[in-house]
């Protein structure tokens, strides 16, 4: 294979292209996988087409330092990123134990990454070199850029760009801002021009803060000393963090002398992911690679119709990486990536998923905005599906229609879950999905928990809207003859689940009548509501006192209850039968 059409992972690549020095050297906690689900690559391709000269570090070995010195020093700045996951969600199961795989590297051995990689990847290159500015990205950096409760050390932690001694963050898919980075310092502006990028994140000192914020209009965080040290001024950060974003405000916190200032996010339309996507992609691993890389089997053939997600799952990171607003692909540019996939080597007919964060947003308009997602006031999903939102599968079912007549195409699935309350809404939508074979077997459903009180701290819909769904979805299966089922996603260990609602959970799934593998053990992800909740105990709506299950016992208990039918876990009940105060014997009889 032409090795010189991926991105180079070393001088002897790079000079292969001519290419004497990089602009920029993007290291990634990711194996290097030349597709568009792989940022490190977006971000390489985006930078590639405007001129900049990229090069990629995939997963260094963070014990040498010599393997950061592969491509030379870089006559811009080093990116630098845990990868496509947050390295401690990455390295460690929910109960904080290693895991013994990682989807991202070759083989899916562990260990390639590094704990907290951004922080150890960026002290590498400080010490190697000095002189040359880090901007740091990835969902581990975007959801850290704020003083942050992190659930492996149990405490509140600094703003990863001071950990990391960085210039910038860049938060959310950060094309748009990279680039502009990139042509501003090439045009050797000034860092105070370059800090008014929208979609970044930077820190001033007292002076240089007063000259910033003047004129501006901003919202003032409670600063890292008020919430490492105070849990209600941890729960007033959490609620004016997501306000100030909603209404994209300019934000800022103070930590020590310094200010951490967040810029409001870039506005990105159709075109843009129009562009993104129709960049040269290998849809390949770099040919360097022996074994074959999980997380690329996944997506190999998979599509992105759009980004964004306008629901407010309190335990989900997306609205605070990807925003509220969901901003869709056109047709043409999508049938057009279905058209040269089938022409790609490892294509045998499949398109595995068309959808994104949820797959049934794709076009759907709100009445007032245009775009959902856009009010700061109000959810778009809770605590029902707004009025305005115009519930129209119709582009999604002429675009999935279009993809099977393109030639070579066998089958279009949606992967992706969807939103059954919005689907709930379109039962002709529901009908579709079924009778035109996009389901591949099982629809995946996330009705998350069983309990009413515990699905609103998540901001999920009521159960009996889920319990409505699978009617619905019963009898078009039926109407149309087909065997397909749903997976319902179940999280244990919720914030505000107590051991009753475990054991109520435990017993609806016996009433399935099968074995549920997706149960989650909830992990409080950084700078998410649910992860406040998990913190200071406080509901996610308002301060109030909930239960939290904190420790491994009570966290372990609930998931042994949901999951009652796996060997180990009936012995753990058994063992803890105390503990649990209901007739262990109907749950396990
Ligand atoms: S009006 Fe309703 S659908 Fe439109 S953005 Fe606001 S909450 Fe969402």
């Amino acid at each position: 294979m032409n090795i010189d059409k991926f991105l180079p992972i070393n001088l002897y690549e790079a000079k292969k292209r001519g290419w004497d020095e990089l602009d920029i050297i993007i290291v990634t906690g990711d194996a290097y996988v030349d597709h568009p689900s792989f940022g490190a690559s977006v971000i390489g391709r985006y930078l590639e087409y405007f001129g900049f000269r990229v090069g990629i570090i995939p997963q260094p070995d963070w014990k040498d330092k010599e393997s950061f010195k592969v491509l030379g020093k870089p006559r811009l700045f080093f990116g630098i990123t845990a990868g496509s996951v947050d390295s401690m969600v990455a390295n460690y199961t929910p109960n904080k134990f290693k895991r013994r795989e990682d989807a991202y590297t070759p083989g899916g051995l562990p260990g390639k990454r590094p704990d907290r990689a951004t922080i150890v990847y960026a002290n590498f290159v400080h010490e190697i070199f000095p002189d040359v500015p880090i901007v740091l990205g990835g969902i581990e950096a975007s959801l850290r850029r704020f003083s942050h409760y992190d659930f492996w050390d149990n405490k509140v932690r600094h703003s990863v760009l001071l950990d990391a001694r960085a210039k910038i963050i860049v938060y959310g898919m950060g094309e748009k801002q990279t680039l502009q980075i990139a042509k501003m310092l090439s045009e050797g502006k000034s860092w105070y021009e370059i800090y008014q990028i929208p979609g970044i994140v930077f820190s001033l000192g007292e002076k240089e803060f007063d000259t910033f914020i003047k004129d501006k209009d901003y919202i003032l965080l409670p600063s890292f000393e008020e919430v490492s040290q105070d849990k209600d001024r941890y729960y007033d950060f959490q609620r004016l963090l997501l306000e100030g974003m909603k209404r994209k405000k300019i934000l800022v916190q103070r930590d020590g002398k310094r200010f951490i200032i967040q810029n409001p996010p870039p506005s990105y339309t159709s075109q843009d992911l129009d562009f993104i996507y129709s960049l040269p992609f290998m849809r390949l691993p770099h040919p360097s690679y022996k074994e074959k890389i999980p997380a690329f089997e996944t997506v190999k053939t998979s599509i992105v119709s759009h980004r964004g997600c306008f629901g407010s799952c309190t335990f989900c990171s997306l609205n605070l990486h990807q925003g509220w607003q969901v901003i869709s692909r056109s047709e043409k540019s999508i049938l057009e990536e279905v058209y040269r996939l089938t022409k790609h080597r490892e294509f045998r007919g499949t398109i595995s998923d068309v959808g994104g964060p949820t797959a049934n947003m794709y076009r759907l308009r709100c009445k007032i905005h245009n775009i959902p997602g856009s009010c700061p006031e109000r959810d778009c999903l809770f605590p029902d599906v707004c009025k305005y939102l115009e519930v129209d599968h119709s582009a999604q079912l002429n675009l999935l229609k279009k993809i099977k007549e393109i030639e070579k195409v066998k089958h279009v699935f949606i992967a992706s879950g969807i939103r059954y309350d919005i689907a709930l809404k379109d039962e002709y939508y529901i009908g579709e999905i079924i009778k035109e074979g996009y389901i591949g077997g099982h629809l995946s459903a996330a009705p998350e928990h069983v309990k009413d009180h515990v699905l609103e701290i998540m901001k999920k819909p009521k159960f009996k809207v889920y319990e409505e769904f699978v009617d619905i979805f019963e009898r078009n299966l039926k109407k149309y003859r087909k065997e397909l089922y749903i997976i319902p996603y179940f999280i244990s260990a919720h914030p505000g689940a107590t051991i009753k609602d475990a054991w109520d959970l435990a017993m609806y799934i016996k009433g399935l009548g099968h074995y549920l593998e997706q149960i989650q053990d909830y992990t409080p992800l950084p700078l998410t509501p649910a992860s406040c909740a998990f913190y200071t105990e406080y509901h996610t709506l308002r301060k109030e006192k909930i239960y939290v299950a904190k420790t491994y016992e009570d966290r372990r208990l609930q998931r042994a209850l949901a999951q009652y039918k796996d060997k180990k876990n009936r012995e753990f009940l058994v063992k803890n039968k105390k503990k649990i105060p209901f007739p262990l014997e109907k749950l396990l009889g």
